[in-house]
């Protein structure tokens, strides 16, 4: 059968062959959903400055038109207002698939939303891959891990996930997206690729982001209390965005391996530490104050890299003592960062 909308769309009947995907040549169509958020506008720099042809897809929900304002008059860049709950045409050759709220506040706000973005929003972009023969990379998150009863976290590991918990909108959502994009890499053979993030800062996280080191950066500077939830004894593992986006085109264009890939920096801090840090780096007088924490928060979490490091020879770069002065640089340059 030939779905209505996919002849009306180009003509292509939907019983060609098994998709192939394109090689990578010097005029790079690349999608970048989520392209004006936090992570993606770092994603579009980079694609933009190495010559690719970047379209950048954001409903602006938590992203911002602020944030790749400086890529606007680059012939190479293009930026579309869409939700990507609703179908698009395109011709492209790769997707970096973004497009989704990533801070607990932020998902939570409209959970419903947040489902659909990484269900329907997943299956319109591999939909778009298929017919473009595009490759389609998913960021997924350390989030499937849920309260991972294994530590470190190999990618082996399934997970251990509420279902109908606060964070399952997200967490669930991240695991369907997953488990649609291997379902169309096993039934269409699209070219896929799945990089699980572990916790990423940086320069250009929105101040009213909520999630912990932007939370404290931000505390930090206006001299207010760092709010550590619950005792302050959970772990995170942070990484440096830079690292991050050349994790993400290291998978991308690596023509062999899907993954999933662990992306993220195996320092692990405890939330005191962490706020330790930041009292050291940016300022000493801030203090600390401890309120209640949120439901089905993860204990600990540390990526195991091993397997990117050996395969595709990624490695972060940035320790969290340098990289967060250069956030701090950023929250004090933006104007809408001063309150
Ligand atoms: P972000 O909130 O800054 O960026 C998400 C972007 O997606 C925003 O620009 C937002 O407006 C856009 N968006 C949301 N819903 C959309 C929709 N329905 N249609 C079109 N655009 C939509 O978050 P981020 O930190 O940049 O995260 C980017 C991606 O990386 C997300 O998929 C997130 O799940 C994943 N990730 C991030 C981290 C992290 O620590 N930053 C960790 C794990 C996974
Ligand atoms: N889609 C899209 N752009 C395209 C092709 C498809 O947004 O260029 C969406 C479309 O809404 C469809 C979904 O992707 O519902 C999945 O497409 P697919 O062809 O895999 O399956 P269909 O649902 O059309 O049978
Ligand atoms: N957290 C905190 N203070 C804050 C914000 C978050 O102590 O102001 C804690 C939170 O409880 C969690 C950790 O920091 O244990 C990381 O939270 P974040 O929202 O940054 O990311 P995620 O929970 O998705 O890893």
């Amino acid at each position: 059968l030939v779905h209505p909308s996919v002849e009306l769309s180009n003509g292509i009947p939907d019983d060609r062959p098994a998709v192939k995907a394109k090689p990578r040549v010097e005029t790079n169509r690349v999608l970048v959903t989520g392209g004006a958020g936090f992570v993606g506008s770092h994603l579009c720099d980079y694609l933009v400055a190495r010559g690719d042809h970047v379209i950048c897809v954001d409903n602006f929900f938590t992203g911002s038109k602020d944030n790749i304002a400086h890529l606007l008059d680059k012939p190479n860049f293009e930026l579309l207002r869409h939700d990507v709950v609703e179908r698009l045409l395109l011709e492209v050759d790769q997707i970096y698939h973004l497009a989704c709220p990533a801070s607990p506040v932020h998902y939570k706000y409209n959970p419903i939303k947040t489902l659909k973005t990484s269900f329907i929003g997943t299956l319109n972009m591999l939909g778009l891959a298929k017919r473009c023969r595009a490759r389609f990379l998913i960021t997924s998150t350390s989030e499937v891990y849920g309260d991972p009863l294994e530590h470190p976290q190999t990618e082996a590991y399934w997970g251990n996930v509420n279902p109908i918990g606060e964070r399952s909108c997200y967490d669930e959502g991240k695991r369907a997206a997953e488990t649609l994009t291997m379902d169309y890499h096993r039934e269409h053979n699209l070219e896929v690729r799945i990089v699980r993030i572990f916790n990423t800062y940086g320069p250009r996280m929105a101040l009213d982001d909520g999630r912990v080191v932007s939370n404290f950066v931000a505390q930090a500077l206006k001299n207010e209390p760092l709010t550590l939830y619950g005792d302050g004894q959970q772990t995170r593992s942070f990484q440096y965005v830079e690292d991050l986006v050349r994790g993400m085109v290291t998978v991308m264009d690596n023509d062999e391996h899907k993954g999933p890939f662990n992306v993220g920096n195996p320092g692990e801090f405890t939330m005191v530490e962490l706020a330790e840090m930041v009292k050291e780096v940016i300022n000493p007088k801030a203090e600390i104050v401890f309120v209640e924490n949120t439901a089905d928060d993860p204990a600990r979490r540390r990526p195991d890299i091993s397997k990117i490091t050996s395969l595709l020879g990624w490695s972060p770069k940035v320790p969290l003592r340098e990289g967060l002065p250069r956030m701090v640089e950023d929250f004090k340059r933006i104007p809408r960062h001063v309150h």
